[in-house]
């Protein structure tokens, strides 16, 4: 996707029109000429269109709900992260192996909150809690939040809080290459800005609907150029022909096109490819066509929370895996911090 997502129709609810930002956005969406239709709350949109369930999980993923976040008791975000940060929900992109899959279940569509002063003092609480130690806030845990902020700009007020705070930390990861607005955001080193990145085959077979990788890497030197502590995930992880060669091809292309002084502080995360029995049954309902590989019997099985296990790679391929991707990252990046392997 090298345009900007704009949704096919927007839903606002009432209460949001009670924020400054909903009120902004109303105006905003009207000037841009979408369809806006009022909802009382977002349980309630069940029409989006379409004649059956595949066509309603496209259109639903091409449209914006406007709304208030009620809950504003934080998830965990081990171990990216002490908390998850909630400013949207919902993401346009099309991943075969999203987890948002089978979490939004019958409501993918995207939804982003207005009550952003709200969600702020509460993450006032949780970092005096636990002041003076850093709290690290995790803002992609259920969108890509860079994705839709061209349109709301709530994250890059987000940078701009955190740039402020005293012991808070922001943190989030996009595929998407539209980061041009936050360039001037005044960050003040405490927010890191990272990308999801893959092996070719990965990027062309299971992340339709998202930037291709030549434009994250363009934004991830755009970002590093405005100073931000620059990160990238490589996820899913996942074993297919040649798959050394695509991953070390992936990171060369990051060393070749990243100015070098943003390699002296870069993070990378390592997250193998999983899923569940649920993810694998929504799977292939909404991407029966997909190549992604979901044989239990090739897996091993991992206890999870909620009782609701994960199938990761066996032992010696996971070990593999995480030495392979190792050793290239500080082939190429001797300086850069591996933050974990899961
Ligand atoms: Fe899911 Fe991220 Fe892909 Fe969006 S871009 S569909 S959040 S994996």
């Amino acid at each position: 996707m090298n345009k900007p997502f704009v949704p096919q129709l927007v839903y606002i609810e009432p209460k949001a029109l009670e924020y400054e930002l909903g009120v902004e956005l109303k105006r905003k969406f009207e000037t841009m000429g979408l369809e806006i239709r009022e909802t009382t709350s977002h349980n309630q949109v069940r029409n989006i269109p379409g004649k059956n369930d595949l066509q309603k999980y496209r259109n639903a993923k091409s449209t914006l709900v406007v709304g208030v976040r009620k809950t504003l008791k934080f998830d965990t975000s081990k171990p990216s992260a002490e908390y998850a940060i909630p400013f949207a929900t919902g993401c346009m992109g099309h991943c075969h192996y999203c987890y948002l899959q089978t979490t939004m279940g019958s409501k993918p569509y995207i939804r982003t909150y207005v009550n952003l002063d709200e969600i702020f003092g509460a993450a006032e609480k949780y970092m005096a809690e636990r002041a003076p130690e850093m709290t690290r806030f995790e803002a992609s845990c259920t969108s890509d939040i860079v994705g839709i902020d061209h349109l709301t700009h709530s994250l890059k007020r987000a940078i701009e809080y955190f740039g402020r705070s005293e012991h808070g930390l922001l943190r989030f990861v996009t595929k998407f290459h539209h980061v041009d607005h936050l360039l001037d955001a005044d960050h003040q080193g405490k927010t890191r800005f990272r990308f999801s990145v893959n092996a070719d085959y990965v990027i062309k077979n299971f992340e339709p609907g998202t930037s291709p990788l030549d434009l994250r890497i363009e934004a991830a030197a755009k970002v590093a150029s405005a100073d931000y502590p620059l990160g990238f995930i490589v996820a899913p992880i996942y074993l297919h022909e040649g798959w050394q060669e695509g991953y070390k091809t992936l990171i060369q292309k990051l060393y070749e096109k990243l100015p070098r002084h943003a390699t002296e502080d870069l993070t990378f995360e390592l997250i193998q490819h999983r899923f569940t029995k649920p993810a694998k049954r929504v799977i292939q309902q909404n991407y029966p066509m997909t190549k992604l590989e979901l044989d239990e019997a090739k897996r091993q099985y991992k206890w999870g929370k909620y009782g609701i296990g994960k199938y990761v790679y066996k032992k010696d391929e996971a070990t593999e895996i995480k030495e392979t991707l190792s050793e290239y990252i500080h082939a190429y990046f001797p300086q850069a911090k591996i933050e974990y392997f899961t």
